[in-house]
């Protein structure tokens, strides 16, 4: 709880100030509702959800007094009701060894540090977990996931800088069967400036993995970066498209006053939210909860 709400300040700060700063001493009408939905909105939380749940505050006690805190009650309460359908834990089917996932996202979102988070958290449950360096035209993102599989004794699958994804695909199913790996978490590139090219990468991956084993992947995590407001939506839609999407990683919630992007990406598809990334520790990934997450933010 305690990295959870830290990680979320920034955002909790602006939405618990702006709410002290228009209720305190004043009713609940027209004018204080419009200024809390400009706060909403300020938070990236997106007209659908600010509308509705500054409706849902409106009906409250309308024309009297209400104190900030009730507010920030009710607030905590509509937004978690907005994202309880979409907090999914990330279940792992144990019987299936190697656990094939496959991590996209554009370059910069946290692909790799989220990776290296989930790798931590597996090894340290006494999993064995192989990582495959698919972002092959990155040598820095290659040599960082090396630096994080040694640090956590996991195996790092690459090859030769600019080699095939999809070959190295293969390569990595290959290894964590051989090594009798838990988990195999596979990087990919992420260059949304050539969208035919990421959506070929991305398509023969998952050809090559099905070759390997018919029904790998058998999760598509896509990571998401907090910081980039609205585009993230957008983001959401040109992966789910190119790469069938089963869950969603939010990165880099403690950079960002906007965290509402999540209640607007919750509210916008409706795909499982599985994680949160709150810092760029190995430990700065939360299980994603509606109750916390909608607590941390009201405040
Ligand atoms: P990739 O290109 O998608 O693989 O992105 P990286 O994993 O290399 O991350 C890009 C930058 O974001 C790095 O400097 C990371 O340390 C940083 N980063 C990743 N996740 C988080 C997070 O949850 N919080 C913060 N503050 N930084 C993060």
């Amino acid at each position: 709880w305690q990295r959870l709400s830290g990680g979320l300040a920034r955002t909790s700060q602006a939405i618990t100030q702006g709410v002290t700063d228009i209720f305190t001493k004043r009713k609940l009408d027209a004018l204080t509702l419009e200024e809390l939905e400009d706060v909403l909105l300020r938070a990236d939380l997106g007209v659908g959800a600010s509308t509705r749940i500054t409706q849902a505050v409106g009906k409250a006690r309308y024309e009297k007094d209400i104190a900030p805190e009730e507010v920030r009650a009710i607030l905590a309460r509509e937004v978690e009701a907005v994202l309880e359908p979409v907090a999914k834990p990330f279940e792992i089917d144990e019987a299936t060894k190697p656990f094939i996932i496959l991590v996209v996202g554009v370059n910069g979102s946290g692909k790799t540090t989220t990776i290296a988070k989930l790798a931590s958290k597996w090894t340290g449950e006494g999993k064995k977990v192989v990582l495959a360096a698919g972002d092959t035209f990155r040598a820095a993102a290659v040599a960082q996931l090396e630096v994080w599989g040694q640090r956590l004794g996991a195996e790092v699958v690459s090859g030769k800088e600019g080699a095939d994804a999809a070959g190295l695909a293969f390569d990595a199913i290959a290894r964590a069967r051989e090594t009798g790996a838990d988990i195999l978490l596979m990087d990919t590139a992420g260059r949304l400036q050539n969208r035919a090219e990421l959506m070929a990468e991305l398509e023969k991956i998952v050809r090559v993995m099905k070759k390997a084993e018919a029904a790998a992947p058998h999760a598509v995590l896509l990571v998401l970066d907090a910081t980039v407001g609205q585009n993230a939506l957008q983001q959401v839609e040109v992966f789910e498209r190119i790469a069938g999407v089963t869950g969603l990683v939010m990165t880099k919630l403690d950079g960002t006053a906007r965290g509402g992007i999540l209640v607007a990406i919750a509210e916008a598809h409706g795909l499982p939210i599985h994680f949160i990334g709150v810092g760029e520790g190995a430990d700065d990934l939360e299980p994603f909860t509606a109750r916390d997450f909608a607590r941390a933010i009201a405040g």
